[in-house]
């Protein structure tokens, strides 16, 4: 376990690549400084539901895997709230929503939420383990799915729990990592699938209670 969070932590580094400049000075209206540093970053917010997800690079043998990544989304963020995601087949050009790509490289986003639409490999999943956490091989249908629960919270505008300003002064020191959120959902949650301080690793594939509450108060019930 230990090996498989120090592999996580170390390719985490890659997970939040930095934000646009015009998504990282948003701001909306009557948000006040008390408010900012958070769970999510509010303008990231899908204006529409459903929202497309196509795969880039799908292939005969990943079936499985594709299957275990839209069974984790079902059963987290679609099954607590009003989210919903369609599609899910080969990317044509310019498709609108989510585009994901498979890859031998550490899972991650590079943005949140709709800045993610349309955007070539804005989400990188990996089914394979070779280099990256091959601790993973061993059980890979649960590291598929606790990853992909992970980085669909990004995809819905979630950041890491960990960057918020009320953490715990030594998980931030030690694991703040990408864009940190810019309104306050609920209260800080050591137990968030969003949060590398959580003492189950990718809070074991489940979305926490307050997970819940955020997505409903973010997307509706
Ligand atoms: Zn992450």
């Amino acid at each position: 376990m230990k090996h498989l969070l120090g592999s996580f932590l170390l390719v985490a580094s890659l997970i939040a690549a930095p934000m646009p400049a015009a998504a990282q000075s948003a701001r909306p209206a009557g948000v006040t400084d008390d408010q900012l540093f958070g769970t999510v970053v509010r303008e990231s917010k899908w204006l529409t539901m459903p929202i497309s997800v196509c795969w880039e690079n799908p292939g005969a043998d990943d079936q499985q895997y594709r299957a275990i990544t839209r069974s984790a989304v079902e059963e987290t963020w679609e099954r607590y709230s009003s989210v919903r995601f369609t599609g899910w087949g080969a990317c044509v050009n310019d498709a609108p929503g989510i585009h994901v790509r498979i890859a031998e490289e550490g899972p991650h986003t590079k943005a949140l939420g709709r800045y993610l639409d349309q955007m070539p490999a804005g989400t990188v999943l990996n089914f394979t383990f070779k280099d990256w956490s091959p601790g993973c091989q061993k059980t890979k249908d649960f590291c598929v799915y606790a990853i992909a629960a992970h980085e669909f919270g990004h995809a819905l505008g979630f950041a890491h729990e960990q960057n918020r300003e009320d953490a715990p002064q030594q998980c931030r020191d030690e694991n703040k990592q990408g864009t940190t959120g810019d309104y306050n959902v609920t209260k800080y949650d050591p137990n968030s699938i969003m949060n590398y301080c959580n003492p189950q690793w990718n809070g074991d594939g489940k979305l926490s209670p307050l997970d819940i509450e955020a997505v409903r108060k973010f997307y509706g019930n």
